[in-house]
């Protein structure tokens, strides 16, 4: 469907997903893409278009102007590693060391309304913002998968040694416990049973 002036409007999403058609309505904001190349796409494809996009173009130049050297600092800020509670890595990034937690949180929060019942487990973090985070997603570029929960990795055992040879830096080592801690509390209101041997304190 189009207007006067030819612009798409309505409509439904025309994204093919393993060989399925969407047919959901287009996004409130309208297609995706330059006025010369209009794409009608729902909510959910836009997201993920935006995320292969910023994948496949902007990440792997990071990721490759990294491995040659060409990078002498990164963007304010950390970027985290953390196992997800469905099997898979998250590498994302914040502005602000605390900001790290919280955010932490949220993506629990995240998995929990989704049906999960397990805690986050941080891998690594690393010195460096929005740009060292996608220099590292570039890296792994091969192992990025989608789901409706966002963009995650394989847990491959290269990327597995990548953030084992980083760690938790000790000064910010304080994260693991105070998670943790956190965890233990918000668990139980959302109905999920802690195992009694996790996370207790010595009862002597
Ligand atoms: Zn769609």
């Amino acid at each position: 469907m189009t207007n006067n002036d030819g612009t798409l409007v309505g409509g439904t999403c025309g994204v093919s997903e393993y060989g399925v058609q969407c047919g959901n309505t287009v996004r409130a904001r309208g297609p995706v893409g330059p006025q010369w190349a209009q794409v009608p796409v729902c909510e959910k494809h836009a997201a993920i278009l935006t995320n292969w996009n910023v994948g496949t173009y902007r990440t792997q130049m990071m990721a490759e102007m990294e491995k040659r050297g060409l990078i002498s600092g990164h963007l304010p800020g950390y970027t985290y590693m953390i196992w997800l509670p469905n099997d898979r890595i998250k590498i994302g990034s914040v502005g602000r060391e605390d900001r790290l937690l919280e955010r932490w949180k949220e993506i629990t929060a995240d998995y929990v309304k989704a049906g999960y019942k397990d805690p986050i487990k941080p891998l690594a973090v690393f010195e460096g913002g929005k740009s060292k985070e996608a220099a590292i997603q570039g890296k792994f570029n091969h192992l990025r998968v989608q789901d409706e929960l966002g963009e995650q990795f394989t847990p491959d055992p290269e990327l597995i040694e990548y953030a084992e040879n980083q760690r938790i830096p000790t000064d910010l080592a304080y994260l693991i416990p105070t998670y943790e801690k956190w965890w233990d509390q918000y668990a139980p209101k959302k109905g999920i049973d802690i195992p009694a041997s996790a996370g207790d304190d010595w009862n002597f």
